[in-house]
């Protein structure tokens, strides 16, 4: 099938299963794997074709391979997975295999972060502590946020939407500690905007610590 699920890596937090660590301003980014049983249960379909967070450069900025990763299939499926270092290699978030839907176009042939990684979100809806709707209104409130981020850095100057939000953050804020304004914004303008932004930042950084990244991890 083209597109089914999806999985995940963090962005703004600790270091969960996938390895490296992220900063972001205050926060920590990382990387990570996705959820796990998708086909019996409703909630994948319900929940994460609703987020896409731990996919789309938001929660996690790559993916750590496995040994049981077929590489080949997912280099053949336009996953950017290096040739090099089969061992603790990693592809970068957001994922090319996410679909404009939030399907994962490689679904039947993930990576296995990807198919154990289960956030917060979702496993308090499957252990019942959660109601769906909530849970849903906090992934579209969630989304907004990230939305936001994403605006202010594109304010900004930085368009790269193919890079995760804590890279993109923090390649802004080392320009903006050397000194160096993005062109067409007056100082005043460039400072009231990365105040912004960075306050974006910190406040996404929470909602994705308090709610997403999974306890114990
Ligand atoms: S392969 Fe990509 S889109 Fe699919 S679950 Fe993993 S990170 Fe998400
Ligand atoms: S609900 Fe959780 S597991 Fe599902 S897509 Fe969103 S962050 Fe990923």
């Amino acid at each position: 099938m083209p597109c089914m699920s999806r999985r995940r890596g963090r962005i703004f937090a600790k270091e969960p299963r996938s390895a490296q660590g992220n900063q972001l301003s205050a926060a920590t980014m990382h990387s990570a794997s996705l959820r796990g049983p998708i086909v019996k249960s409703p909630l994948p379909e319900t929940l994460c074709l609703s987020c896409g967070l731990c996919c789309d450069g938001t929660l996690f900025r790559d993916v750590e391979l496995q040994p049981g990763d077929d590489t080949a299939k997912l280099r053949a499926h336009g996953l950017p997975i290096p040739f090099a270092a089969p061992r603790g290699s990693r592809f970068s978030q957001p994922c090319a295999a996410l679909c404009a839907d939030l399907k994962c176009r490689v679904y039947a042939d993930r990576p296995a972060r990807c198919q154990q990684f289960e956030c917060a979100v979702f496993k308090a809806v499957a252990s019942g502590a959660v109601e769906l709707p909530a849970a849903l209104k906090t992934i579209r409130q969630t989304r907004q946020m990230a939305d936001k981020v994403r605006g202010l850095l594109r304010d900004l100057g930085d368009v790269r939407e193919n890079v995760a939000l804590a890279k993109r953050f923090k390649h802004v804020k080392r320009k903006f500690d050397a000194g160096e304004l993005p062109a067409g914004l007056n100082a005043e303008t460039a400072y009231d905007c990365f105040a912004e932004l960075s306050l974006a930042v910190h406040e996404l950084d929470l909602r994705l610590r308090a709610k997403f990244y999974p306890i114990g991890d």
